[in-house]
C-alpha cells in the first residue's frame, strides 16, 4: 500500500507511539473509571488537528466522546468505536510498571496496551489522517468512545439512550484480535441467585433450612434443563460457570443465608428472556418443595450475542483491507468476550466487526502489551478500510 507522505512522516517521527504511551500513562481503570482525563487528552488532539467534538460529562470523572467529519457527498455512516477504561491491575508485581508505557523489543507494556488503549488510538489517528490524500469522500465518519464497557457497557447504553450517536450503518470496534477480523461474539448473561432458609446447630440439621442447599439444588437442576444446548459454526456452544458463592458462618451453623453468581456466554438463537423465565421456574419449583427456603432470581448483565453475516459490505471491505497487508488468514471469526456491540447491535441493523492490534489473551492479564507494528499496521487497516467503505 502506499502511505500518504503526512503519515508516514508521522509514524516515522514515532508521535503516534508517544501518544499511546500518553494514553496508557492516563490511568483509567474502572471501577472507578476517571475516562474524562482520556476523552480530555483525546479532545486535545483533536483540537490541534482543527477537528471538533462533543465531549459528553458525567458525574464521577465519566465521559463519552464523539467526533464526525463529513464527506464532500451525502452518504453511509461509519464509526470507529473504541472503549476509555481499563480493567484493575490485579495482585501480581508487573515486571514492566502498569502504567509505564515502557518500550521494550517492540512492545508497548501497561495496562490497556492491548485492551484496548491501542486500538482507540489507531482508531483516532486513522479518523485524523483518513481525509488526507483523498480526492472525494462521501458519508460520515464518526470517532466514538465509550467509557465503562468493562463493567458492562455503561457507556454504550448512554451514548444510544441519550441520543449521542443516533444511527450508523458499519461500525469497527478495535478490541484486540491482533488485527483478524471477528464478525460474532458471544451475548452474556450474569445471574445472582439468592437463597434464604433457617440457622440452627449443625448437629441437629432437621431444625434449620440450609440455605447451601438452596443454591445447591438451584444449580443441579439448572444443569439439567438443557437450555445450553445448540452449536454455533463460529462460536461452537454455549457455556454456564458459578464464578462466586458466599454463604455461611460457622461450621457447626446452618446457614440462613446464601448467594452465587452465574456467568453465562449465549448464542445467537439462544433467547435471554427465555433463559430468565426457567431459572425463575426452577427457583418456584424449590420454594413449592420447601416451603421455608426462598430461592430469588437476579438478572446483573444482559447482553445479546453480535452476528455479522460474511456477506456485509463492511466484511467484504475488512477481508479485502486485510489481504492487501499481507495478512494470509481472512476469514471471519468469532470470540466469546463481549463488547459494546451487544449495545449497539440492538438499534439499527448496522454491520459491526471487530478488528483491533493487540493479543486477545493479554487483555486483562499481568504485564499485558502490544506490539508497536501491530498498533502502526492497524492505523493503516482503518485507514483503507475507511478509504473503501466510504468511496
Ligand atoms: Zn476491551
Amino acid at each position: 500500500m502506499i502511505m500518504n507522505k503526512l503519515l508516514t512522516d508521522w509514524l516515522v517521527e514515532q508521535k503516534v507511539v508517544a501518544r499511546l504511551q500518553t494514553a496508557v500513562r492516563c490511568e483509567t481503570v474502572n471501577p472507578p473509571g476517571n475516562e474524562l482525563r482520556l476523552a480530555r487528552q483525546i479532545q486535545e488532539l483533536l483540537q490541534a488537528h482543527q477537528i471538533s467534538c462533543e465531549l459528553y460529562e458525567q458525574a464521577d470523572g465519566r465521559a463519552n466522546l464523539i467526533a464526525r467529519r463529513m464527506g464532500q457527498k451525502p452518504g453511509k455512516c461509519l464509526v470507529f468505536c473504541g472503549h476509555l477504561d481499563t480493567v484493575p491491575i490485579g495482585n501480581s508485581a508487573w515486571s514492566h510498571p502498569a502504567f509505564s508505557g515502557e518500550i521494550r523489543d517492540g512492545r508497548l507494556y501497561g495496562r490497556g496496551s492491548s485492551d484496548m488503549k491501542s486500538g482507540l488510538l489507531a482508531l483516532l489517528y486513522a479518523f485524523i489522517y483518513f481525509p488526507q490524500g483523498v480526492s472525494d469522500w462521501q458519508g460520515e465518519l464518526v470517532f466514538a468512545a465509550t467509557f465503562g464497557e468493562e463493567t458492562g457497557s455503561e457507556g454504550a447504553k448512554v451514548m444510544i439512550e441519550q441520543n449521542q450517536l443516533t444511527h450508523f450503518d458499519a461500525m469497527i470496534i478495535a478490541e484486540p484480535t491482533d488485527n483478524q477480523l471477528i464478525t460474532a461474539h458471544k451475548g452474556v448473561m450474569w445471574v445472582q441467585i439468592e437463597s434464604k432458609g433457617r440457622t440452627a446447630h449443625a448437629s441437629m440439621p432437621k431444625e434449620g433450612v440450609n440455605a447451601i442447599e438452596g443454591l445447591h439444588l438451584f444449580l443441579n437442576r439448572l444443569q439439567q434443563i438443557g437450555w445450553h444446548s445448540g452449536q454455533h459454526p463460529l462460536l461452537t456452544e454455549p457455556t454456564m460457570t458459578v464464578t462466586t458463592i458466599n454463604s455461611g458462618k460457622k461450621t457447626n451453623v446452618i446457614p440462613d443465608y446464601g448467594e452465587m453468581t452465574i456467568d453465562i456466554r449465549t448464542i445467537p438463537g439462544q433467547d435471554h428472556q427465555q433463559i430468565v423465565q426457567s431459572m425463575q421456574t426452577i427457583a418456584a419449583d424449590i420454594m413449592r418443595s420447601y416451603p421455608e427456603m426462598t430461592v430469588d432470581v437476579q438478572l446483573l448483565l444482559d447482553l445479546p450475542p453480535v452476528m455479522t453475516s460474511g456477506d456485509a459490505e463492511l466484511v467484504n471491505v475488512a477481508k479485502a483491507s486485510l489481504a492487501d497487508h499481507g495478512i494470509s488468514n481472512v476469514a471471519e471469526r468469532g470470540a466469546n468476550y463481549f463488547t459494546d456491540a451487544s449495545v449497539f447491535s440492538q438499534y439499527g441493523d448496522g454491520e459491526i466487526i471487530i478488528i483491533g492490534p493487540g493479543k486477545p489473551e493479554l487483555a486483562h492479564q499481568t504485564n499485558e502489551y502490544v506490539e508497536v507494528d501491530t498498533y502502526l499496521q492497524a492505523v493503516h487497516l482503518y485507514v483503507e478500510i475507511a478509504k473503501r467503505y466510504l468511496k
